[in-house]
């Protein structure tokens, strides 16, 4: 089972915890010191005082006697066995707060019944003790009768008391009437009241200090401690995995966008920054073709071949960052001009090698976007902006692959705003029309289609056209709008022209853009819109580029089948400029091909390859049972090859241009077949335009 390192570290210490109160419950943390013997012991003496003539012997070293002859009983008498316990003298003693009972086997035999021993453990403490005057060391006393204890008595340390004529005779006061046991210099056995002449004996057989290395409180105490280091440690490497997470990618372990930013924020302080605005062309294809985990791995070899490879990351003033997919960022600390140039040329030079993507040899393409900070030019998101926009510009050129920002950039910026900007107003002021483009039938030159094209007659948008408008719209996802707005004008003008349309079965072929390729409403929208106006639904075919379907993933193919599900047919629109593998058109959901005007541009130009292309897509086409349409037919030699090689529908302005309802509906009622034959038959090579 798996379990998080947090939750088996806490695991642990419970475990390691109850270890350690167990052990200490059980005596494994306790511990002795016998006062007689021991490394500690330097000293056994006797203690004698008045009229006492006495013996005194230490039989082994564990054990000490002394035997006291009182003569006569005047004045003040003692006797009795010393044992110092410092090493250095009286103010050297021993601290025994580890230690928390007495435990003593005395004998003791005294002329009178029952008399009492002493025991005193002699403090030194500064406060009020002097080296030179032993007795000024506190007492800490017990006084017992060893005759009424079987030994070894135990006395806990706490009942030991500090005596009266101690604190009397020092004048310390109250305050020092505590036990002291933390510089123990002496422990003492003495006799008490030797008032009978006689003989005293006093036998220390062992006395032996016991307790813990630790008390439990202390043992509490400690493992709380460890607990909250651990705890400590734990949140704060929590914490700085979270700082980590917030500032890295991953996939690639590069900075994220905030990590980068953050690096160049820092880094703009103190010297000017030169940015790579990267994208990897076609990296959705490689993702669809080897899978997600081999992209993946795309991602990091590439990071690491650069982070390994560019030398300017070697001297710790690069930094590398994947933005979002399959963009990154290079960033470079003060590189003039020659030197951004010779590293563009590095960075694609490391390019031309392959990456091995599991045993696949995987060459990628990149568009790059340069730019400098300066002076007006200093913060992160301004520099990007930039970059971005030269790598737009590369990504957009067919001739370049890398762009370093300048004026042409900024123009073509401006340029495109301005047109999203007329965009806006157009769609606000229901500036947009619709033309329509006839769509024939190769064989019996009917008008068997209709292509609706977009139009806008705004005075600032009427010379550009929607190959021009169109992308710019999708770039500032305005196309949501017109595409909707298109099929609605289209569904009215059918529904309005009902009584014509019903006997003539025309198709209308509507352009959609790829954004609605993710737009998971967009099959209900259309649904609505058919129910709406009541149109048929075999009268509609919608119409996709080549290219924005190459960048499909599942959800897209699926929208696909809902518009399909519908009734509604599809047709792959510009094909050909896209590089679909003919065994891949079996997997899209499509009815129709519509061959690109380039393709049809070449037939009769004694391109071969062109015309073998043709000849080779309409085969297939019919293969796989698909509709195909010419587009751009712009002479008769173009039709005729077409129509021989078995296109069925033509496009083109051989045929005819786009032009308004008005003359497309008369264009209908009176069709001039016969007209338009004659100029197939009859001309050669004429181009239209
Ligand atoms: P498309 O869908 O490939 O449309 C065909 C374009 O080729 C039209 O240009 C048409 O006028 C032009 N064309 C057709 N035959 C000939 C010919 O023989 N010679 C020449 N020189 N041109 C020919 P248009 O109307 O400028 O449209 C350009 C593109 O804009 C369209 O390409 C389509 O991708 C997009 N577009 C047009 N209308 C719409 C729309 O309503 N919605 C969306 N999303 N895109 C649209
Ligand atoms: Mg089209
Ligand atoms: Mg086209």
């Amino acid at each position: 089972m798996f379990l998080d390192t947090n939750v088996k570290a806490i695991i642990l210490l419970v475990l390691l915890s109850l270890i350690a109160l167990a052990a200490h419950r059980l005596g494994f943390l306790d511990t002795h010191l016998p006062l007689i013997s021991g490394t500690h012991v330097n000293l056994i003496s006797e203690i004698k005082e008045g009229n006492i003539t006495s013996e005194f012997k230490q039989e082994t070293d564990l054990s000490a006697s002394v035997q006291c002859h009182l003569t006569h009983s005047a004045g003040f008498n003692l006797c009795g066995i010393s044992i110092a316990l410092g090493a250095e003298g009286p103010k050297s003693g021993l601290n025994l707060a580890k230690y928390d009972r007495l435990e003593i086997d005395l004998g003791f035999r005294s002329p009178m019944p029952h008399q009492k021993v002493k025991v005193s453990f002699r403090n030194f403490h500064k406060a009020y003790s002097r080296p030179e005057d032993l007795v000024s060391l506190k007492f800490n006393t017990i006084t017992y009768d060893p005759s009424v204890y079987e030994p070894p008595l135990i006395v806990p340390l706490h009942s030991f008391y500090v005596e009266n004529w101690w604190l009397a005779q020092y004048n310390v006061g109250f305050n020092h009437s505590q036990t002291d046991f933390s510089n123990v210099s002496f422990i003492e056995f003495l006799t008490t009241d030797m008032s009978v002449p006689g003989v005293y004996e006093l036998e220390v057989r062992s006395a032996l200090l016991r307790g813990q290395w630790l008390t439990e409180t202390e043992l509490l105490r400690y493992i709380f401690l460890v607990w909250l280091a651990i705890v400590i440690l734990v949140v704060t490497r929590q914490r700085n995995q979270l700082k980590r997470l917030a500032v890295m990618d991953l996939v690639t372990e590069s900075y994220n966008r905030r990590g980068v930013n953050q690096w160049v924020t820092r880094a703009l302080s103190k010297s000017t920054v030169c940015l790579f605005y990267i994208d990897i062309a076609g990296f959705k294809k490689i993702n669809d073709a080897y899978g997600h985990l081999s992209g993946d791995e795309l991602l990091r070899q590439f990071s690491n071949r650069i982070r390994k490879d560019l030398y300017a990351f070697h001297e710790r003033s690069a930094v590398i960052s994947r933005l979002s997919g399959d963009e990154f960022l290079l960033v470079f600390k003060d590189l003039d001009p020659d030197q951004t140039q010779t590293l563009i040329k590095d960075l694609f030079s490391l390019l031309q090698e392959p990456f091995d993507l599991s045993g696949n040899q995987v060459i990628i393409n990149i568009h790059l976007g340069v730019a400098h900070s300066s002076e007006t030019v200093n913060t992160f998101n301004d520099i990007v902006v930039q970059a971005d926009s030269a790598m737009y510009f590369a990504r957009k050129s067919d001739s370049i692959r890398y762009k370093v920002f300048d004026e042409s950039v900024s123009h073509d910026i401006y340029f495109r705003k301005q047109i999203a900007e007329q965009i806006k107003d157009a769609i606000s002021e229901d500036l947009f029309l619709l033309h329509f483009m006839p769509i024939y039938n190769s064989q019996t030159l009917k008008i068997d289609a209709v292509e609706v094209l977009l139009r806008c007659q705004s005075g600032r948008l009427s010379g550009v056209g929607p190959d021009i408008f169109i992308p710019i719209a999708e770039e500032y996802n305005l196309i949501k709008a017109i595409d909707l707005w298109v099929i609605e004008e289209t569904f009215k003008k059918i529904h309005q022209e009902r009584s014509l349309l019903m006997d003539l079965t025309v198709v209308f072929c509507i352009n959609i853009s790829s954004a609605e390729l993710h737009n998971t409403s967009f099959s209900l929208q259309l649904g609505s819109l058919l129910d709406k106006y009541h149109i048929k639904p075999q009268w509609i075919k919608l119409e996709i580029t080549e290219t924005s379907f190459i960048e499909t993933g599942a959800s897209s193919i699926k929208i696909l089948n809902e518009i399909r599900s519908l009734g509604i047919q599809l047709a792959l629109d510009d094909f050909g400029t896209g590089y679909t593998a003919f065994n891949q058109l079996i997997h899209y959901p499509i009815d129709c091909l519509k061959i690109d005007k380039s393709f049809i541009d070449n037939v009769g130009s004694k391109n071969e390859t062109t015309e073998s292309m043709i000849e080779a897509i309409l085969l297939i086409a019919k293969s796989y049972k698909l509709e195909t349409i010419a587009e751009g037919i712009e002479n008769a030699d173009q039709y005729r090859y077409m129509a021989a090689n078995g296109c069925d529908l033509m496009q083109g302005y051989f045929l005819a241009k786009p032009m308004d309802w008005q003359s497309f509906k008369s264009l209908l009622s009176y069709p001039r077949t016969e007209a338009l034959r004659a100029k197939i038959e009859g001309s050669s090579g004429q181009t239209e335009n």
